[in-house]
């Protein structure tokens, strides 16, 4: 790409570390900002940094959140007995939007996957169950990913939760039981929210 100003040629590299954004494209939106909406692009900087500079964590679910703990983990009309394991933040979009789940997250952004330096801690499975633990919760949903990477992700949390006896651990992928009394509230409805959703992977 030929090179017109080092700011400009900066910005254009800087979009690149979008998803699905390559040189081409960033060079589109670059030019689109400069040329068409420069107030437009002040904002989205301004809100860039905001979200980027603030946003952490909930301290319950792991949700991106700018408060200590999040809407959803503050709703005291949701279900605080039902718990579902997800990959990812956009899994809970998915879910969400789906309207049939009412109970409450854990998100572990990620599967455990020992190339990445992905392992227990990184996903939070101690805190994981300790919650369900100390919650006394009755059902947990696993709801990773039915890749490989997520079927180990769900069989590393069931071999951790299986004593448990009064709780139920359902599996919402492929509605694949892996505790004895497998019992969806609306799993149908969940599942096809769920295989609609946009992988990051
Ligand atoms: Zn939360």
């Amino acid at each position: 790409m030929s090179k017109i100003s080092p700011l400009v040629d900066s910005l254009i590299e800087a979009f690149q570390c979008l998803p699905g954004v390559g040189p081409k494209s960033a060079r589109r939106m670059v030019l689109h900002l400069l040329e068409k909406d420069r107030e437009g692009g002040k904002v989205l900087a301004e809100s860039l940094t905001q979200t980027l500079s603030y946003v952490g964590k909930c301290n319950e679910c792991r949700i991106f959140t700018e408060t200590e703990t999040c809407i959803i983990c503050n709703d005291k009309k949701r279900d605080a007995n039902t718990l579902c394991v997800v990959a990812s933040v956009s899994d809970v979009f998915a879910i969400e939007e789906s309207h049939q789940y009412r109970g409450k997250y854990f998100i572990l952004h990620g599967h455990l996957s020992p190339i990445d330096n992905m392992g227990p801690q990184e996903l939070g499975l101690d805190q994981l169950f300790h919650i369900v633990k100390d919650k006394q919760l009755s059902e947990v949903i696993l709801a990773t990913n039915s890749t490989l990477e997520g079927e180990a992700t769900a069989h590393f949390i069931f071999e951790g939760l299986k004593k448990i006896n009064s709780l139920t651990i359902s599996r919402l992928a492929r509605g694949v039981p892996l505790g004895g009394e497998l019992e969806y509230v609306d799993g149908g409805t969940i599942l096809h929210a769920l295989s609609g959703r946009t992988s990051l992977k």
